[in-house]
C-alpha cells in the first residue's frame, strides 16, 4: 500500500495526467483487439485475455496516476485494493465453478453488478456537481436510470433463467411501464431545471433511483419464454451505457470507450435477437410481449412413435442428407463431441451432415456455435437457420437434439402460441425427423410441440449423449 501511496506522490501533476492518458489509450486498443479476436470461437480465449490486460492497465494506472487539480491523488487506496482482490478472488470461483449451461445467468449476474455500481457512482456524482453544469448534471441522471434499470431487470432476468421467478403477465403492465418511463423522465428534466440540491431536490432523487429499480423489475416481469434472449442483450446494452455515462461524469476515457464498446455491442446483439425473434425493440423496452405461461393454442395431442436407436441408426446410414439442429438439451448432457462423433462416422458412409443452427438455442446468444466450436466442428458445416430452411424439403433425416422450442412450429401456424411470429427451423418440412430428448419435457417457453406428433417424427427417447453412443455403436455394425 504504502509503495502505491509513494508512487502516487512520485509523479507530478501533468506528467501523471499524460501518462495516464496514453495509458487509456493502450487499454482501448486492447479492448478493440480483444472484442474483434472474440468475433470467433477459436480466437475468443486470445479476446478475453487482451481485454483482461486492457482492463487491468486502465484500473492500474487510474489508481496511480488519477489526480485531482491539486495534485491529491485518489483515496481510500486499502479500501479500493482489498475490494478489488476480494472481487477478483469471487468472480475467479464463481466463473471457475459455473457450469456451461449456467453461463446465462452468470452474465446477468454480472450484468446486475455493473449496473448497479454505475448507479450509486452517479446517483453520489450528481450531488458532487455544481448545479450549473447541466450537461453533466444530465450525464449523472441518466447514469442512476439506466443503471437501476440494468441492476433489477438483470437480477431479475437471473431469477427467470434460474427458474426462481415466474413471469406477471397482464395487459396492463405495459401501461404500468409506460407511465413509470414517462415519471422518471419528468423526474430527470425537473431534477435539471431546479438550481440548487435542496430537502426536495434529495426527496427527488430518491425517488428517481426508486422508480428506476421498480421500472427495472417491472419491464422484466412480463418477458418469459422464447423472448428472453431479446432482454438479456437489451440489459447487456444498459449496463454498457451507464458504465459510458459513470465514465462522462468523471471524465475517465477508459470506462467511456469500455462503456461504450460494450452497450454498443449488446445493441447491436439486441437488434439481431430483435430480428431473430421477429419482436419490435419498442415492445421488448415497455414488456409487453412472450410469456411462458400456457396460453390458447398450447394444446398439442396426438401419437407419439418411438424408434430405436438400431433403427434410426439404419435410416441415417442409408440416407443422402442429414442435418443436426442442436438446442438446450445438446448442451445440458455435453454430447458435442459425440455428435461431432455421429457427422464424421455418417460422412465416412457418404452422408452429407450438417447443423442447423438457430440463433436463439440454447440459453446465451451463439451457445450453440461455441459448443461445437468446443468440438471441433468444422465452423461451415454450421448453417444459419435462413440458409437452412430452404434445403429441409429436401433433407432425409433430420435430427434434433435437445432442441424444442427452436423446432415448434406452432411459432408458424398457432396464431395464440406465446411464441407466434418467432422464425423456427422448418425441422417440421423434412422427410423424416427423428427427435432425442428424455421424455416429454417442455422448453424454455413451457408449451407444448406439435412437432413431437407429427406422422413422420420418431422420438428417441434417453439423455442425449446416451442416446448418441448408442446410435453410434449401432452405425459401426452396419
Ligand atoms: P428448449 O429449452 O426449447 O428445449 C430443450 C429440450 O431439451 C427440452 O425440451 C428437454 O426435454 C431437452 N433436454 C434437456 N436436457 C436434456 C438431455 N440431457 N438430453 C436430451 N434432451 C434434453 O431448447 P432450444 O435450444 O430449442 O430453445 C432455447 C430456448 O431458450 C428458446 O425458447 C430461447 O428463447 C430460450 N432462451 C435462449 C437464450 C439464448 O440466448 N439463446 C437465453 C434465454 C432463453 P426433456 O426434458 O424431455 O429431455
Amino acid at each position: 500500500m504504502n509503495e502505491i501511496f509513494h508512487l502516487q506522490q512520485s509523479v507530478d501533476y501533468t506528467t501523471a495526467q499524460t501518462i495516464l492518458e496514453y495509458s487509456y489509450l493502450l487499454s482501448a486498443v486492447f479492448f478493440v483487439v480483444g472484442l474483434k479476436l472474440q468475433n470467433k470461437p477459436d480466437t475468443a480465449r486470445a479476446g478475453n485475455i487482451w481485454a483482461g490486460v486492457g482492463m487491468f492497465l486502465a484500473t492500474i494506472a487510474t489508481i496511480i496516476l488519477d489526480k485531482d487539480s491539486q495534485g491529491h491523488g485518489i483515496k481510500n487506496l486499502g479500501f479500493i485494493i482489498i475490494s478489488i482482490v476480494a472481487a477478483g478472488v469471487i468472480g475467479t470461483y464463481i466463473a471457475r465453478k459455473v457450469k456451461m449451461t449456467a453461463m446465462p445467468q452468470l452474465v446477468s449476474f454480472f450484468n446486475a453488478t455493473g449496473g448497479a455500481a454505475s448507479a450509486i457512482i452517479s446517483f453520489r456524482g450528481f450531488f458532487e456537481t455544481p448545479h450549473s453544469q447541466t450537461g453533466t448534471i444530465l450525464v449523472s441522471l441518466l447514469g442512476v436510470l439506466v443503471g437501476s434499470v440494468a441492476f433489477t431487470g438483470s437480477m431479475i432476468a437471473y431469477g427467470k433463467l434460474e427458474g426462481k421467478v415466474g413471469d406477471i403477465r397482464a395487459g396492463f403492465m405495459k401501461f404500468v411501464n409506460l407511465a413509470l418511463l414517462i415519471v422518471s423522465l419528468a423526474m430527470i428534466v425537473v431534477l435539471m431545471i431546479l438550481p440548487e440540491v435542496t430537502t426536495e431536490v434529495t426527496i427527488l432523487m430518491y425517488g428517481l433511483f426508486f422508480i428506476s429499480l421498480l421500472y427495472g423489475v417491472l419491464f422484466v416481469m412480463p418477458i418469459g419464454g422464447a423472448d428472453m434472449p431479446v432482454v438479456i442483450s437489451l440489459l447487456n446494452a444498459f449496463t454498457g451505457i451507464a458504465a459510458a455515462l459513470t465514465g462522462f461524469l468523471y471524465s475517465n476515457y477508459a470506462m467511456i470507450l469500455g462503456g461504450i464498446l460494450v452497450g454498443a455491442a449488446g445493441t447491436i446483439l439486441t437488434i439481431v435477437m430483435c430480428n431473430a425473434m421477429n419482436r419490435s425493440l419498442w415492445n421488448v423496452i415497455l414488456g409487453g410481449f412472450g410469456g411462458s405461461s400456457a396460453v390458447q393454442g398450447d394444446a398439442a395431442a396426438g401419437i407419439i412413435r418411438e424408434i430405436q436407436p438400431s433403427d434410426a441408426a439404419v435410416l441415417m446410414s442409408y440416407s443422402s442428407k442429414v442435418t443436426i439442429v442442436p438446442g438446450y438439451g445438446l448442451a445440458v448432457s455435453q454430447a458435442q463431441h459425440t455428435v461431432h462423433e455421429l457427422e464424421k462416422l455418417l460422412e465416412s458412409k457418404g452422408v452429407t451432415v450438417k447443423y442447423a443452427i438457430h440463433p436463439v438455442a440454447g440459453r446465451m446468444p451463439g451457445h450453440m456455435n461455441v459448443l461445437l466450436a468446443e468440438a471441433d466442428v468444422s465452423y461451415d458445416k454450421l448453417v444459419e437457420m435462413d440458409d437452412i430452411n430452404p434445403e429441409m424439403e429436401h433433407t432425409d433425416v433430420v435430427v434434433i437434439i435437445g432442441a424444442n422450442d427452436v423446432v415448434n412450429p406452432s411459432a408458424v401456424n398457432v396464431p395464440g402460441s406465446p411464441i407466434y411470429g418467432m422464425p423456427i427451423i422448418r425441422a417440421d418440412l423434412a422427410r423424416n425427423i427423428i427427435v432425442m430428448k428424455r421424455g416429454m419435457g417442455k422448453g424454455y417457453a413451457g408449451i407444448e410441440n406439435p412437432l413431437f406428433f407429427l406422422d413422420h417424427t420418431r422420438m428417441l427417447f434417453g439423455n442425449a449423449k446416451d442416446s448418441l453412443n448408442k446410435l453410434i455403436s449401432e452405425i459401426k455394425t452396419l
